[in-house]
């Protein structure tokens, strides 16, 4: 390597402080990184407020002078997430197949911006299935980029990559780190300076039981489901009426702006008139029995709760009308809600 060569790597940036850590150790021995940011239905950042998202990755590059490339996953995600080829971890994540994707996805935007290799987090046995060390050589092959992925936090424990062999990474100044515990990325955070990091995991919604519980309820009664159908679970409280037709209740003001806005033209929006109340979704095969329900359903979860019986207005494309009903009780929750089973003092929040 003559010292006017500059060389390049693309990153994969989870969010998470392992791979912030490996871009660091790259920019230590003056690697040139893009770091790509993959945005799909099951990200935590790709909720409400993606721009603020977007504003923290941007300020996090300028703070540490490294390329970010936001990419949107969204089909190619639920493709593997619906027909995942080496099945799902603990709950609803694919890791293996997720793990390949990405790669594969990594690979073209290094080929096509010239770049020397590709770099990520992983640490070596921190995870059960995707991350061991046959794992992690399988994920390469079905990748497409064997001995092209290097791994600074557990290189030591690896088989040596390309940018090793070449000389363009300095192999003595990487690392060897393994197993689940935090300490030496920590410990190595603080001699990079740094103060504010982010929890270990990005926080992968396939991960969480209860949501991978209401994708299984979603894909069980629709295969192929519609991005918006993915995006609506990861808001309000989820209720069953029939295979074709469900209930979402906002948990809060920003869920009930969120339901508003998402609601198609054949949804009903529901809300209680004179009281706090959340917005309700109605959405799918709608019959007055749905309706009723859905309406006993935002009662329940208004301010009008106790109250005997209750008018709930219902907007359907522009047009209004009213329904009275009895705020569900307990039994009708415990029937309809999609959901881990709860005690029955949880099942009442
Ligand atoms: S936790 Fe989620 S994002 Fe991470 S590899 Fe698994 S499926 Fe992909």
């Amino acid at each position: 390597m003559t010292k006017s060569t500059i060389h390049k790597a693309v990153a994969l940036l989870s969010g998470g402080l392992d791979s912030m850590l490996a871009i660091l150790t790259m920019l230590r021995q003056g690697i040139q990184v893009s770091a790509i940011r993959f945005i799909t239905p099951f990200d935590p950042d790709a909720s409400d407020d993606h721009t603020f998202h977007v504003i923290r990755y941007q300020s996090l590059s300028h703070k540490y002078g490294f390329e970010i490339i936001m990419r949107h996953l969204s089909h190619e995600m639920l493709d593997i997430v619906t027909k995942p080829k080496h099945g799902y971890g603990r709950n609803m994540n694919p890791c293996i197949d997720c793990r390949i994707l990405m790669l594969k996805e990594a690979k073209q935007v290094m080929d096509m911006i010239g770049a020397d290799f590709l770099l990520t987090g992983e640490v070596l046995g921190q995870r059960p299935m995707s991350q061991r060390k046959d794992m992690l050589y399988h994920i390469d092959k079905e990748a497409g980029v064997i001995d092209t992925v290097l791994r600074p936090l557990s290189a030591k424990l690896l088989r040596i990559t390309i940018a090793e062999r070449k000389g363009i990474v300095d192999g003595e100044m990487l690392y060897a780190f393994s197993g689940r515990s935090r300490k030496p990325q920590i410990a190595l955070a603080g001699e990079f300076g740094m103060k504010d990091y982010p929890s270990p995991g990005g926080g992968c919604l396939l991960t969480e039981p209860n949501y991978a519980f209401r994708l299984k309820d979603l894909l069980a009664h629709d295969p192929n489901p519609a991005i918006r159908d993915i995006d609506l679970l990861r808001i309000g409280r989820h209720f069953r009426y029939s295979p074709r037709c469900k209930i979402i209740v906002g948990r809060d003001k920003a869920e009930n702006a969120i339901v508003e806005s998402m609601s198609a033209d054949s949804d009903y929006l529901l809300r209680v008139e004179g009281y706090g109340s959340p917005m309700t979704l109605l959405t799918g095969e709608i019959t007055d029995e749905s309706l009723r329900l859905a309406a006993a359903l935002c009662a329940r979860y208004s301010d009008a709760k106790n109250v005997r019986e209750i008018a709930v207005k219902l907007i359907q494309s522009g047009k209004t009308s009213i329904v009275s009903v009895i705020p569900a009780g307990d039994e009708i929750l415990d029937a309809t809600r999609i959901g881990k089973r709860r005690t029955r003092e949880q099942a009442i929040v």
